[in-house]
This record gives C-alpha cells, sequence and structure tokens, in this order.
C-alpha cells in the first residue's frame, strides 16, 4: 500500500472496502480498520478470552471461604430465628464449597465427597426462600429458585424439568461451567408428591413423573437444555449441563405432616413403656422430628428422598418472632420505611403499641410473617400519599392511628 494511494483511497485493510462503502474507518498506525470489522474483531476477542480466563475453579481458594459460622452470622442478619435450618444450611453449603475446590491429582485415588442436597420441611411464610435468597446473596455462585408446582413430565402442559437448568444457564450468562456449580432451590417440593404411599399404576403426570425427572437432575445427569427455554424456540441448538455439582434445595410445606410423624411416634413407643413415658414431645411443633420416613409417606419417592440426605425443619412463628422480624432484620419492614421517608427528610417513627397491634392482626387473621406486610401497608398509605406535601419533619405512626386505619380496610384485603 503506498502512502500517495492511502490518502487518495482510504480503505479497510481487513474486508478492503473503500471509505465509501463501510460506516467509518478508524486509521492506525499503519492502515484502517471499518465498523463491521471492528465489530468482529470484538466478538472473536471476546470469544478468546473467555475460553482462557481462569477457571473458578482455581480462583474458589478454601481459605478463602466463609465458614458454616459466618455463613450462619450472614443469615442471622436477615432472618429470625431458624437456628437449627440455618445450622444445616451453613455446614451444607461449606461442604459444597469445599467439593468444590476439591483438587483431584491425576492418577491418584481419593475420597470423592458427595454432595449433599438439602430438604427443608416448614409451614409456608416461616422463611424458606428468605434463608435460600439470603444464602444466595453472599454466594460467589449462580443460584435459581424455581417452584415445583409449574414443573410436569416432558410433553405435558407446564415446564419441563430441564427448565430448571435453563434459568441456572440464564443467571450463570451462559456461562456452563459457572451453572455446573451453581444452587438451585426448588420450592413447593411437597406439591409433587404423589398421592398415597403406595406407587401409582396410572400415569401421574405431576407427581412421581416430575419426582423421576428431579431425581435425573438431583442423582447428577449430563442434561441437553434450551438455553432459551423449552418450547418457543424449538430451533435452538441445545447445551449440555452437568448436573454433578449442582447444589439442591428443596423447600416445602408438607401440610398435614405433622399426622404422618405423630403416627410414626406413636407406631415406635407401642410397647415400650418405660420409652413412652419418657419421651415428652413437644405437641404444637411436631416438625421438629421430622424423619426421611415421613416425606416417604407423604409421597416422595424413596429415591428422591435418598439424594436429599440432609433434612431440617422450620419453627413455625411466635408473637414474639413475628415481632422481631418487623423490626430486626438489616432490611426489616420498619427499616425500610423509616428509609423511605428519610428520603423526604421525615423523622419517622413508631409507638410500641403499633407493632404489638401488627402482630396480632397478623396472628388473629392467621397471615403470619408474611401478612405483616400488607397490614403494615394498610396503616402506612394515607400517611405516605399526605405526608410528602405537608411541611413535616417528624412524624410518630400512633396506636391509635394504626387501629383506626385497620378498621376502615376490609380484612379481606389484607389476604396473601
Ligand atoms: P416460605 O418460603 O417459608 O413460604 P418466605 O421465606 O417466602 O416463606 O417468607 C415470606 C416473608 O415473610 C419473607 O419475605 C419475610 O419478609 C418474612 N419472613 C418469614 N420468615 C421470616 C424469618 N424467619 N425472619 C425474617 N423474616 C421472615
Amino acid at each position: 500500500m503506498t502512502t500517495a494511494k492511502v490518502k487518495t483511497k482510504n480503505k479497510c485493510s481487513f474486508c478492503g472496502r473503500p471509505e465509501s462503502e463501510v460506516g467509518f474507518l478508524i486509521s492506525g498506525l499503519d492502515g484502517y480498520i471499518c465498523d463491521s470489522c471492528a465489530v468482529q474483531a470484538y466478538n472473536i476477542t471476546e470469544k478468546a478470552m473467555a475460553a482462557i480466563k481462569p477457571k473458578k475453579k482455581d480462583v474458589l481458594k478454601l481459605k478463602n471461604l466463609p465458614k458454616p459460622l459466618e455463613i450462619k452470622e450472614f443469615l442471622d442478619q436477615y432472618v429470625i430465628g431458624q437456628d437449627s435450618a440455618k445450622r444445616y444450611l451453613s455446614v451444607s453449603v461449606y461442604n459444597h464449597y469445599k467439593r468444590l475446590t476439591q483438587e483431584t491429582i491425576e492418577g491418584e485415588e481419593d475420597v470423592e465427597i458427595e454432595k449433599s442436597n438439602i430438604i427443608m420441611v416448614g409451614s409456608t411464610g416461616t422463611g424458606k426462600t428468605l434463608l435460600a435468597r439470603t444464602i444466595a446473596k453472599m454466594l460467589k455462585v449462580p443460584f435459581t429458585i424455581v417452584d415445583a408446582t409449574v414443573l410436569t413430565q416432558a410433553g405435558y402442559v407446564g415446564e419441563d424439568i430441564e427448565s430448571i437448568l435453563t434459568r441456572l444457564l440464564q443467571v450463570a450468562d451462559y456461562n456452563v461451567e459457572e451453572a455446573e456449580r451453581g444452587i438451585v432451590f426448588v420450592d413447593e417440593i411437597d406439591k409433587i408428591a404423589r398421592k398415597g404411599d403406595n406407587p401409582s399404576i396410572t400415569r401421574d403426570v405431576s407427581g412421581e413423573g416430575v419426582q423421576q425427572g428431579l431425581l435425573k437432575l438431583l442423582e447428577g445427569a449430563v442434561v441437553n437444555v434450551p438455553p432459551k427455554g423449552g418450547r418457543k424456540h424449538p430451533e435452538q441448538e441445545l447445551v449440555a449441563v452437568n448436573t454433578k455439582d449442582i447444589l439442591f434445595i428443596c423447600g416445602g410445606a408438607f401440610d398435614g405432616i405433622e399426622r404422618k410423624i405423630a403416627q410414626r411416634l406413636n407406631a415406635n413407643v407401642v410397647g415400650y413403656a418405660a420409652a413412652r413415658d419418657s419421651v415428652q414431645l413437644d405437641k404444637d411443633n411436631m416438625l421438629q422430628y421430622v424423619a426421611p420416613q415421613d416425606l416417604k409417606s407423604f409421597g416422595l419417592i424413596p429415591e428422591i428422598i435418598g439424594r436429599l440426605p440432609v433434612l431440617t425443619y422450620l419453627e413455625p412463628l411466635d408473637k414474639k418472632a413475628l415481632r422481631a422480624i418487623l423490626t430486626e432484620p438489616k432490611n426489616s419492614i420498619i427499616k425500610q420505611y423509616k428509609k423511605l421517608f428519610s428520603m423526604d427528610d421525615v423523622d419517622l417513627s413508631f409507638e410500641d403499641g403499633v407493632l404489638d397491634f401488627v402482630v396480632d392482626k397478623a396472628i388473629e387473621y392467621k397471615l403470619g410473617a408474611r401478612g405483616l406486610r400488607s397490614i403494615m401497608e394498610a396503616i402506612m398509605t394515607d400517611i405516605m400519599f399526605e405526608l410528602p406535601s405537608e411541611e413535616k419533619n417528624v412524624y410518630c405512626v400512633t396506636e391509635d392511628y394504626a387501629k383506626k386505619q385497620i378498621d376502615k380496610t376490609n380484612a379481606l384485603t389484607l389476604r396473601v
């Protein structure tokens, strides 16, 4: 290329097209690149860099991992009570990390740490999802929540089991290796229980069939996943994802499982008068005695139970816990309202009685922790509407005001 030529007619040194045929040319020391070649070069570079990027496995060092105690302390900042579940979760997550950092030296037979998937049993609104979400906050692995009720066997209305992995791929920005070490929270797993303790003879589309599909993922399998999700894009190329290192945390309310637990415990003590006398069952919190065979009686297949070796429970939330939920967590409802008002330069406070009143209403309407927010909203909406236009810098919500607001609210609208 001579200087004279370049001066008269600049062209892209990559595709050879002249300036007039491209969007624009970027000049270098000794040549030019057009806009479309630059875009192409960028894409090539990005792909090449992704291929040589150091693997997370190397970056994840055992000494940098949060210890179970630290994980629990983090959970304590957001979740009230539930000590048992927090401990089990912290240990399982820590062990999950350990598995991921386990170095296998070629040719050497090492002890392979198996993953310990978790199942949490507890009434709705006691914090199962909150625990899972909070764990996700502190983790540096992809995390997703799926609702088991929408899963169906392949070919039926609903989502295929593979959709779980599609979500994980999406949160991992389609980095397969990252997705393969992620965590999945399967909510409402009790809803895919089969209807009785006996294996079904007829096809059970939403129950046992889904459990079989889920089992495959829990056990560890290479699954071909549609990266954009199931049926809308039949033309997409499937991506192979190995679920061997994905940690599954399952949660469910298992309504009525207390009866199965009681039956088992009663059956066990028959004939052992001494044992029966010495065991004092806490009838208000039967879930604490939950054992794998109760999950089987409820309708989970034994293979699934076998793949969920860590079984823990959530406590029912009493008055004291509900009150603490209002004020103590790092982003508690009360702290959130105070924050909202402080953005309008208003110092918001509540009479103590207001909090007790809200808790009592949540219990009266049987709304549990989920109801706290809707009750607070009913109390606060008028103030939030009016206060920003008023010249006030302090505002105290009184018990009388709270009662008045709830009285004029239709109780049906407080349902969650
Ligand atoms: P679950 O998954 O058990 O049905 P969630 O975790 O979705 O219940 O709880 C619903 C809401 O109730 C949460 O978003 C949170 O605001 C509140 N909540 C429930 N349990 C707790 C708890 N133990 N500590 C703090 N907040 C809680």
